[in-house]
């Protein structure tokens, strides 16, 4: 074949690599066939080598997309208010396909695992919840914003998540911890030395806090602490003492004891979080590292 560049020369077989986009990130496919110019240096794709490169560029996507996993096939059709008969529909496959992959009877076939990823990336709180990378870019959208306030650990914990706009069972899923765990430690309810240091080590994780961040922000929960030990006594006085009453009134407490603290400035001369517990965050850190890292 002439080249249709300099019609110079004939071009020969090569080799050469293409940089392509994949979700917003750069994949390299390497050892492609091409034709080159041995005049002017041009590449060219004969037809059946751009082909080629299609079928490799396809298969890269469908491999880069994780098989969905029960839970977070349920967590979709939560946060798109559907019944099962209809994202069925809206999927156009058989009534009951969707159930057995939620239920885990059967695993979603690599097509229609691709065609729910479709789905996903069009619903922004879906695409937070449920991928990765997506998460991980709101928590540090949402992190340049709360981590320059003066601010307590649970009052950031209940910021961020509702920022990212994450549901608060996936964040507790994500986190092997108790919703009703979650909530507490949203509300200050106890010392910050009383959260295991594991649990904490798996929250600065996830956030991607550093254990600077985490100083601050825990001595932050120290201070609101015992200002509300003082204010127990107004607290005590509430009529709504269901469950649910009281975490409502936890919550605002803490919400009016954060602005005082905030006012004040925080107290930085008052007791601080001590270094030991840090210490065994930081070893707790180290660990998960270790097992992300190994796997
Ligand atoms: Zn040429």
């Amino acid at each position: 074949m002439i080249c249709t560049n300099c019609f110079e020369a004939e071009c020969s077989a090569a080799k050469t690599e293409l940089t392509i986009n994949i979700n917003g990130e750069s994949h390299v496919l390497r050892d492609l066939d091409c034709e080159t110019c041995p005049d002017c240096g041009e590449i060219t794709f004969t037809h059946s080598q751009s082909l080629e490169i299609d079928k490799k560029r396809i298969a890269l996507e469908f491999g880069l997309k994780p098989l969905l996993a029960p839970d977070q096939l349920k967590t979709l059709r939560r946060l798109l208010d559907m019944k099962l008969d209809e994202i069925c529909d809206l999927l156009h496959i058989g009534r009951n396909t969707y159930g057995r992959w939620e239920r885990g009877e059967v695993e979603i076939t690599p097509s229609m695992n691709l065609l729910v990823h479709n789905l996903i990336e069009k619903v922004p709180d879906a695409r937070v919840n449920l991928l990765e990378n997506e998460r991980t870019i709101a928590i540090n959208k949402a992190n340049a914003l709360l981590l320059e306030q003066y601010i307590s650990f649970g009052e950031y914990l209940r910021e961020v998540i509702a920022t990212t706009r994450l549901l608060p069972d996936v964040v507790c899923r994500l986190l092997n911890i108790e919703l009703a765990d979650l909530t507490k430690i949203e509300n200050n309810d106890f010392t910050p030395e009383k959260i295991s240091p594991e649990v904490t080590a798996r929250i600065v994780q996830f956030f991607g806090l550093t254990l600077d961040n985490l100083k601050r922000l825990l001595n932050a929960t120290l201070t609101i602490f015992d200002m509300k030990n003082s204010a127990t006594m107004v607290h005590a006085r509430s009529t709504s003492y269901d469950a649910k009453g009281a975490a409502v009134q936890n919550s605002s407490v803490n919400k009016v004891l954060e602005k005082l603290a905030q006012k004040r400035g925080g107290d930085q001369l008052k007791k601080q979080v001590s270094d030991e517990y840090f210490a065994k965050v930081k070893t707790a850190l180290d660990d998960l590292r270790r097992e992300g890292g190994g796997a």
